[in-house]
C-alpha cells in the first residue's frame, strides 16, 4: 500500500453530541455508531456509513489517526482499523505502532522541545494568568508535554486568545482553541512530523491528511491532498491552500464526507 492517510480525530472523524450539527427532522437523521465511551456513557460518534467507508479505506491505504489526545484518551476511541496499525497521539509527540509507543521518537522530541520552547510551567502560568477566572473551568497537562484548559467560550473574550497566542509564541508555544479546549503546545510538537515519520517507515509515496483545527494546519499544508470540514477553527479563519478540499457538509456528516474524499484521492493516485 503506497498511500498514507492521516486523520485528525475530534471534529474530523469523531463527534461529540454537541458537535454533530445535525439538521432536518430527527426521523431522517443518519444511523450513528458510538466511537467512544467515557465513564460508562457514550461520548463520541460517527455515522454508520462513515465507519463502513473507513474500514474499506483501511484495506487499501495506511490509515493513521493523528490526534492531540493523550495516549489514554486515544485508547478510548474505537475505529475499524487494523490492531497492528499506526497512530499519532499527543499532537505528534507519541508514535504508536501495534499499540506501543516509540520511546526513541518521544525522547528525541523532548530534547528539541527543551531547546526551542520555555518550560511547561512557564507556559501554563502565562495561560492561567491571561484567562479570566470566569472563563477557566479546569486546567490539565497532557503527558507533561503540554497544557490545556477547559474554558467557557461565552466568558472568553476573543482578544484574550489572540493576546495569549502572541505571548506564548514569543516563548516557543502555539495556541489552539477547539470547542471547549484551549491548548498550549510547544512549537516542536507537530502532527505533520509524526505523520511524515509513519510515511517513511511504511514506504509510502502519497499522503492524504484531514483536520479541522489550527494544530492540523501544517499537516494539511504538507500533504499531497488535504481535506478539512466546513466547520471548526480553520473554517472560521477561512484557511485555504492549493491542495485543499473542503466538505460541503458540516458536523458528523462532514466526517463521513472526509472519508469519502480521502478514499477518492487514494483511488485516483493508484490508477
Ligand atoms: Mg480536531
Amino acid at each position: 500500500m503506497s498511500a498514507v492517510v492521516g486523520f485528525d480525530l475530534d471534529r474530523t472523524l469523531v463527534y461529540s453530541a454537541a458537535a454533530l450539527l445535525l439538521d432536518g427532522p430527527d426521523e431522517s437523521a443518519p444511523s450513528l455508531v458510538v466511537t467512544e465511551v467515557y465513564q460508562h456513557t457514550p461520548l463520541s460518534f460517527m455515522t454508520r456509513a462513515a465507519e463502513t467507508a473507513l474500514a474499506a479505506l483501511a484495506e487499501r491505504a495506511t490509515v493513521v489517526p493523528v490526534t492531540t489526545r493523550t495516549v489514554a484518551q486515544y485508547r478510548r476511541i474505537r475505529l475499524p482499523l487494523p490492531a497492528a496499525g499506526w497512530a499519532v497521539t499527543t499532537n505528534g509527540a507519541v508514535l504508536l505502532h501495534d499499540g506501543r509507543p516509540d520511546d526513541a521518537w518521544t525522547a528525541s522530541l523532548r530534547a528539541e522541545i527543551d531547546a526551542t520552547s520555555a518550560p511547561l510551567e512557564a507556559a501554563e502560568e502565562l495561560m492561567l494568568a491571561e484567562l479570566p477566572a470566569a472563563a477557566l473551568l479546569r486546567n490539565h497537562r497532557a503527558e507533561e508535554l503540554f497544557a490545556y484548559a477547559v474554558v467557557d467560550r461565552a466568558a472568553l473574550p476573543e482578544h484574550t486568545v489572540t493576546d495569549l497566542a502572541a505571548a506564548l509564541l514569543a516563548i516557543g508555544w502555539t495556541v489552539s482553541l477547539q470547542g471547549r479546549k484551549l491548548y498550549a503546545v510547544p512549537v516542536a510538537i507537530r502532527k505533520e512530523r509524526a505523520l511524515a515519520a509513519v510515511a517513511e517507515r511504511v514506504g509510502s509515496t502519497m499522503t492524504v491528511a484531514a483536520g479541522d483545527s489550527l494544530l492540523d494546519r501544517d499537516m494539511l499544508a504538507a500533504a499531497d491532498v488535504a481535506i478539512r470540514p466546513a466547520h471548526g477553527e480553520l473554517h472560521a479563519a477561512g484557511w485555504t491552500a492549493p491542495n485543499l478540499l473542503v466538505t460541503g457538509a458540516v458536523g458528523v456528516m462532514a466526517g463521513q464526507e472526509i472519508i469519502e474524499l480521502a478514499a477518492r484521492a487514494v483511488d485516483d493516485d493508484s490508477r
